[in-house]
């Protein structure tokens, strides 16, 4: 048997446990940066396979480079969820305070360093519990009220286990560096930034991300080895800030953050357009206001931007932070923003794509999307982990691995057929041994 299809054996007896392990993450699904259990458990699982590094708490993340974190006060109270929920006693402390995300290494001698990105967190959506909903009809829907696993990230960390698996025991045949990458916040594109400051891109030769994505029912294709186009963003919250007077007694004394509100709106919905490519903005929320007869003196807004490139992209940031500092100013009233989550814009590396392609079709039996390289929609922030490992001359790419779902991601009915973890198995380790055999 040659190690393709040692690798394929292992992947296919794995398959029960692969299932038990992903409706276990799904139960206890956790939002970004509150991943205390999942990431307790995966370091428990690394430390008792024998892998020679597991790196946790601010080993992973850069306390400092993480965006959108909550409160002390939400993190404290879900860390003592966490902990009540079964976590790993000896891994969940270095979580506290939301220093999520593990990272797993082994050294397999000389030879190119190959790492893999496994996003963790869940979103915040109300799972469905009516019983036409798998997961509420065989008990693994989310325990943790307003927390889903909605876009399959149970599913990613549970590969990522399988895989540092199946390359433990193979590990005699390997050589270079084999990284695995369990990140922390993918959602709101606010994790990735703080791994890639902490140095854990630096010098990584390969780099290969996956997300499951709903297959046609009519092909039998298990993956589209390359993505591109998915959108460089930028997230940010804004507060503004004025002076409450009398509406009616003294309204001349105020300085209205409704009016420096009304205005940025108007004009963000107004920024031309790019010859680079297309560009989005969106105000999300507003709050703003105290009372019908008090000028507004505080108010909060939640905006993105987006860009078919990095350029573009930036093109409306800059423009949106100039009107809203400046509607601020027309009205005497003051802007502060603060960046939330951010991404690049991403395209994979044929090279990589191809090495992709050609272990499936010939090593692994695993049949291949017609169309290898194919345009993501939304954002990701692996983009900038690729970017790093490409601007240092390595390869990176992002792989669809096709499963069928019972509803689109982000929905309350969200679920997949858990085929694609044994599959998604086979392919991680199937190219990692493919370049470093
Ligand atoms: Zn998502
Ligand atoms: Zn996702």
């Amino acid at each position: 048997m040659d190690i393709y299809e040692q690798i394929t054996k292992m992947a296919d007896e794995m398959s029960g446990d692969l299932t038990t392990q992903r409706r276990d993450f799904h139960k206890f699904a956790e939002k970004g940066w509150f991943e205390m259990r999942t990431s307790s458990i995966i370091a428990r699982r690394l430390t008792d396979m024998g892998f020679d590094e597991v790196l946790v708490g601010d080993q992973v993340c850069k306390k400092e480079a993480r965006m959108g974190v909550p409160s002390d006060e939400e993190l404290e109270a879900q860390y003592e969820r966490a902990v009540a929920q079964g976590a790993d006693p000896e891994f969940v402390p270095f979580t506290k305070g939301g220093m999520t995300g593990v990272v797993g290494i082994l050294h397999c001698g000389e030879g190119p360093t190959v790492a893999m990105r496994f996003d963790i967190d869940a979103l915040g959506v109300i799972e469905e519990k009516d019983a036409s909903h798998r997961p509420a009809n065989e008990g693994f829907g989310s325990v943790n009220e307003g927390f889903m696993h909605a876009c399959g990230h149970d599913g990613h960390a549970t590969i990522g286990l399988g895989v540092a698996k199946v390359l433990m025991s193979i590990r005699e045949s390997l050589h270079g560096t084999v990284k695995l990458i369990f990140q922390p916040a993918e959602e709101g594109v606010r994790g990735a930034k703080a791994i890639v400051e902490n140095g854990h891109l630096d010098g990584v030769n390969y780099l290969i991300g996956s997300h499951v994505s709903d297959k046609d029912a009519a092909d039998p294709a298990a993956v589209i080895p390359g993505s591109y186009g998915s959108l460089a963003t930028s997230k940010y919250d804004v507060t503004f800030r004025g002076l409450s007077a009398h509406a009616g007694g003294s309204p001349e004394l105020g300085k209205n953050v409704m009016l420096a509100v009304a205005t940025s709106i108007l004009n963000l919905y107004a920024i031309p357009r790019h010859s680079g490519g297309i560009s989005r903005i969106n105000v999300g929320t507003v709050a703003a206001g105290s009372g019908r007869n008090v000028i507004a003196d505080e108010a909060h807004m939640e905006i993105e931007v987006r860009g078919e490139t990095t350029e573009v992209n930036k093109f409306v940031e800059d423009y949106a932070l100039s009107i809203l500092e400046n509607s601020a100013k027309m009205h005497g009233c003051t802007c502060e923003t603060k960046l939330m989550g951010a991404a690049y814009s991403l395209a994979s590396d044929e090279a990589l794509i191809n090495r992709i392609k050609t272990v499936c079709e010939e090593h692994l039996h695993l049949p291949v999307a017609k169309e290898i390289n194919s345009k993501n929609g939304g954002s990701e922030d692996v983009s900038y982990m690729m970017r790093r490992v490409q601007e240092q001359g390595g390869q990176a790419t992002f792989m669809r691995v096709l499963t069928k779902e019972s509803a689109p991601g982000h929905n309350r009915r969200f679920d997949f057929d858990e085929q694609v973890l044994p599959n998604a198995v086979k392919i991680f380790c199937g190219t990692v041994y493919d370049i470093m055999k």
